[in-house]
């Protein structure tokens, strides 16, 4: 299977790295926080700390105290309960506590789990750490959605993505579309914009009218007598909640795409794409870019998907976007 493939490969890739001593200072490893990619982390940990000659035994006071994540020279982090933000505090902490001096003489570590929740100041935090690195450490930010992270810290962490996405994850009705729209990225000129623009705003409407219609067979079946126009209310709430999680997942595809453009453009190894069956049209794409033009594009994206909350009109608003993208 695909899955476990990757999730071996990446592991093939620490272990030879760990024995050639040539190990990344920080990687975010793209898996469940409380599943593989947890499992990963610890892993990868019992590597670094076991003491016995076959590594990692899982059996060593080393192995056992990682597992229990009681390693007196790591340190796990996590959001709060309550704001599902890691705060800047618990990210300094951590940083300070991989500054020290090992208690055990060998390797620090620190270990963010759901990175994701990193807010914009514990991000820069982390970031200050990730350009200047102290020796024999290693940052482990291990999340499900890498495209939260801002682009800076993501190009100074090796990603190790450790299962491929579900073929079902992108939606039969916008996936194929989509594709098709980030194939031709960028736009030659303001005329494609406007064109790719027209195509992205179709995929939506069309999106739009399936649910409704969902949202409309739902509401038939209710027993509730309702009169017509607050039916039509309940419909319009119901169908604009879904549209909006439908444009969240298709934004983030589009970041997702331009992030792999972003790490062809760097010359970062093509090991960890998110889209690796796209590799030919994306390595075209990133030819074309500088790292520079690469990180603006998911500014631009962003942007783009921020703006759809305010009351602009969608098309003006992707219009604008790609003719930002247009190649100069
Ligand atoms: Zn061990």
């Amino acid at each position: 299977m695909e899955a476990v493939d990757l999730y071996d490969k990446a592991w093939a890739g620490i272990r030879s790295g760990f024995e050639a001593d040539r190990l990344a200072h920080a990687y975010v490893i793209v898996g469940a926080p409380r599943g593989r990619g947890l499992h990963f982390a610890e892993a990868f940990l019992k590597l670094l700390f076991c003491t016995a000659g076959e590594k990692p035994c899982n059996e060593c006071v080393a192995c056992r105290q990682m597992e229990a994540h009681q390693h007196v020279d790591t340190l796990w982090i996590e959001p709060q309960s309550k704001s599902r933000q890691i705060l800047a505090e618990d990210v300094r902490g951590l940083i300070q506590r991989i500054s020290q001096t090992s208690f055990e003489g060998g390797w620090k570590a620190g270990v963010i789990l759901c990175a994701d929740c990193l807010n914009p100041s514990s991000e820069n935090a982390l970031l200050k750490t990730l350009e200047e690195p102290p020796p024999r450490t290693i940052l482990l930010l291990v999340t499900e959605s890498p495209q939260s992270l801002l682009p800076t810290i993501i190009s100074r962490c090796q990603k190790l993505v450790l299962a491929e996405k579900k073929s079902g994850a992108m939606d039969e009705v916008w996936g194929a579309p989509l594709m098709g729209i980030l194939r031709e990225l960028p736009p030659a000129n303001g005329l494609g914009a406007s064109r790719l623009a027209s195509r992205l705003k179709e995929l939506f409407d069309t999106v739009k009218a399936g649910i409704a219609d969902a949202v409309d067979e739902d509401l038939d079946q209710t027993d509730e007598t309702l009169d017509e126009s607050k039916l039509k209310g309940i419909l319009e709430a119901r169908t604009n909640a879904r549209l909006k999680e439908v444009q969240a997942d298709v934004f983030r595809e589009m970041l997702d795409w331009h992030r792999d453009v972003l790490m062809l453009a760097s010359g970062i190894d093509s090991g960890g794409l998110v889209f690796p069956k796209e590799l030919d049209v994306l390595a075209g794409q990133a030819q074309r870019q500088t790292q520079r033009s690469a990180l603006y594009a998911i500014q631009v994206i962003e942007g783009m998907a921020r703006r759809l909350d305010r009351n602009i009109p969608d098309l003006q608003i992707f219009d604008e976007a790609f003719r930002q993208l247009v190649r100069r």
